[in-house]
């Protein structure tokens, strides 16, 4: 039989983190979309010295159902605050899918206590985001070092990484142009490397909180064994070394639907608040041939926000069952950025002035909510995946 129900341990946690994001990030929300580029310290001390919420509580979330439970918790208390948490990050994260014990130990160590601390990810150049074949960042082998040349942008968390703290940057590079995306390899950049640098952060729609920084490598140079997997271009006709950056997409792409979940769950809240205050009553029960235009457009949020939930708890049990996810994890990624985009403009339609004034927090969520279709696979290139795995073709029979 399927049990959709929560077990209470898990859903203490989730009530833990609830309570946390209500007392910690909310109050403050306003205050880090106003004021872009300061950095909200006691929000990350917080965060790190008592981890029931933020980017470090997902590790005791007791597995990956309570970690999204945990994450959709925090972006409804401030999605750019949850992102600029400290903790093993995107960086991280690659580095569990790909390291060595002893590379795991040695990168991984600093999250667990000390002072706060980042794992940042950069894939994503001026010439390249969706189509990661054109990365043009090049890692050369001399000695038993690498020597990095190249610009990344939109890293999130790479100030935080690079030079707010002893954490690091996971820099995805090409070690054979000629190979395409097989020469594609991932390669851990520490903070106090001399050669990379933060040219700038950039200046945001949403999630203003959460640094998005433009890095420079120029002969930036790395121990040899800061590569994670192997050197090796195994068959330049396929795409072997890209595999590990999707592989850690298939990991991470339910926690950014869960980001996406909680600011969802936020609006939708607030809008029914303010109808119930208001005395407007939505009516579950009555004939569908008496819905006013309201209670229809209520309904269909919440009926959207409840499937991008069930797609995003099925793509992270599939994570505890050790189960390939990776049709799962685009579906419920591609849901729910589109869903929560919707849910929250139509939130700010049907409260009018109320949903774009800047008194209340619903005109912010609306401009939160959007990244969630862009970052780690836009929309249309998730659904393209999706595409691709239904209906068996290659990403070169359906680009
Ligand atoms: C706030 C923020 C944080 C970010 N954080 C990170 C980070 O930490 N690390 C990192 O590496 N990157 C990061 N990114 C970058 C992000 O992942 C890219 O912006 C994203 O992958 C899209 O790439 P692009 O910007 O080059 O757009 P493009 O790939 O040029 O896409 C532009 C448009 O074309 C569409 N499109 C592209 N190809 C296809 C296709 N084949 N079929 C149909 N439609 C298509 C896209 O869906 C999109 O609508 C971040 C971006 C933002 C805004």
């Amino acid at each position: 039989m399927i049990d959709f129900s929560i077990p209470a341990e898990t859903e203490a946690i989730r009530r833990r983190g609830h309570e946390a994001a209500e007392k910690l990030l909310r109050p403050v929300a306003r205050y880090y979309d106003e004021h872009e580029h300061e950095k909200p310290e006691e929000v990350i001390n917080a965060l790190w010295e008592n981890p029931t919420i933020g980017m470090s509580g997902l590790a005791h979330a007791g597995g990956s159902i309570g970690a999204v439970l945990l994450m959709a918790e925090g972006t409804w208390g401030d999605a750019g605050l949850m992102l600029c948490s400290p903790g093993v990050g995107l960086g991280g994260t690659a580095v569990m899918v790909s390291a060595t014990p002893e590379q795991n130990e040695r990168f991984l160590k600093r999250f667990s206590g000390g002072k706060p601390a980042w794992g940042a990810m950069a894939i994503t150049e001026p010439g390249c985001g969706s189509d990661t074949s054109a990365i043009t960042t090049t890692a050369v082998r001399d000695g038993d070092e690498w020597v990095l040349n190249g610009e990344k942008i939109f890293v999130t968390c790479g100030k935080m990484a690079l030079e707010e703290s002893d954490g690091f940057v996971v820099v995805w590079a090409s070690v054979d142009r000629s190979a395409g995306r097989a020469g594609i390899k991932p390669f851990v950049v520490e903070a106090g490397t001399p050669g990379v640098r933060v040219e700038k952060l950039e200046k945001k729609l949403g999630v203003k909180a959460s640094d998005t920084a433009a890095l420079i490598f120029e002969n930036c140079r790395i121990p040899y064994d800061n590569i994670l997997g192997s050197p090796e271009v195994i068959d330049k006709t396929k795409t072997a070394g890209f595999k590990k950056a999707m592989a850690t997409f298939d990991f991470t792409r339910p926690f950014v639907a869960a980001m996406a979940l909680g600011v969802g769950r936020a609006a939708l809240e607030f809008v029914k608040e303010t109808l119930d205050a208001e005395g407007i009553e939505i009516r579950y029960t009555a004939p569908r041939h008496e819905l006013t235009a309201l209670e229809r457009d209520v309904m269909d949020m919440e009926a959207n926000l409840k499937a991008a939930e069930m797609l995003t708890l099925r793509a992270a049990w599939m994570i505890e069952q050790a189960q390939l996810n990776e049709l799962q994890a685009s579906m419920a990624k591609a849901k729910t950025g589109l869903a929560v985009t919707r849910i929250t403009q139509k939130a700010v339609e049907l409260l009018g002035p109320v949903g774009y004034s800047r008194k209340h927090l619903l005109e912010k969520w609306m401009r939160d909510a959007k990244i969630n279709d862009i970052f780690e696979g836009t929309g249309q290139i998730n659904m393209l995946i999706v595409a691709r795995r239904l209906l068996g073709f290659s990403r070169e029979e359906l680009r």
